[in-house]
């Protein structure tokens, strides 16, 4: 049993579908106090509700976390509503794939500004908050593809996931001033409504990849970031943990066929 989370003010940016609604529903259990920040409100109001629904403490934020004003409000909004941010989980990320003969300098810079851009704004704009506290946590989902795989059509997006993983390792030592840990989850293939959007054919395949034979559940990322945040893993920062069900440790399809 981990310390516990309760009363603690968390952020999740993305928190309103898939893994950053898992992180949200996770946290909130544990008896956070979440605040969901997306740019669509619709979905966001209801993470919420549903939150609120199951006896936790929730409330919605406009975002976009590519937008230095835009961060800059998510925080004074999350701290007039909850007080001082204790906990920011930097989820919110897009996957467009678009192979390079096709991908413009446009759609290079757009996946670049809600991915990694959008990290360090998060961050920045925590501090102040993590200062006031005398301690922090901060946990970014960044992804497999990137820092260890490559998938064709998404050569910005895993080099915006391995950025994320070059920022906070520096960030990890400037952080550690504020008594403030930052440590990544590289989730593998997670059942989301942006994966879906993907089709079929992609997530049959990948389950047929992964030696647990599942899509990861959004709460298997939400279980991990919530040790991140916990008292347990204070003396852990700049690191990193792959949650993918073994996806990443096959050679070849065959060598997991009969497993
Ligand atoms: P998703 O289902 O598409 O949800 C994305 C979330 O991010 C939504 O809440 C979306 O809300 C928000 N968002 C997107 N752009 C934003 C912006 N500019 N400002 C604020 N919020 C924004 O995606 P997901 O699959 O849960 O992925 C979440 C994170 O996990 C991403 O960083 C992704 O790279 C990472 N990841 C996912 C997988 C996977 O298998 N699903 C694997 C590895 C890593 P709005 O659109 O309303 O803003």
């Amino acid at each position: 049993m981990l310390t516990s989370i309760k009363d603690k003010v968390v952020i999740v940016t993305g928190g309103s579908k898939g893994i950053g609604k898992g992180i949200a529903t996770v946290f909130a259990k544990q008896g956070a106090k979440v605040m969901i920040a997306a740019r669509g409100m619709a979905d966001a109001e209801l993470a919420v509700a549903e939150i609120i629904a199951a006896g936790g403490t929730a409330a919605c934020c406009s975002c976009d976390v590519a937008d230095w004003q835009s961060v800059q409000q998510l925080i004074a909004t999350t701290e007039s509503t909850f007080g001082p941010v204790d906990i920011l989980c930097a989820n919110a990320g897009i996957f467009p794939q678009v192979k390079l003969i096709d991908m413009n300098p446009e759609d290079w810079d757009g996946v670049m500004a809600t991915n990694l851009k959008s990290t360090f704004l998060c961050v920045k704009a925590c501090i102040p908050s993590f200062e006031k506290n005398g301690k922090g946590r901060v946990i970014v989902t960044s992804s497999i593809t990137g820092p260890v795989t490559g998938y064709p059509g998404w050569a910005h997006y895993g080099a915006s996931k391995a950025g994320q993983l070059g920022f906070l390792k520096t960030a990890a030592m400037e952080l550690s001033r504020y008594n403030t840990t930052i440590n990544a989850v590289m989730p593998g293939n997670i059942m989301t409504e942006g994966l879906q959007d993907l089709g079929q054919e992609y997530l049959d395949g990948m389950a047929a990849s992964i030696p647990l034979k599942r899509l990861g559940a959004v709460e298997d990322i939400g279980n991990a970031a919530l040790f991140f945040a916990s008292d347990e893993a204070g003396y852990i920062t700049g690191q990193q943990i792959v949650v993918d069900g073994g996806q990443i440790l096959p050679e070849s399809l065959e060598s997991i066929a009969d497993i």
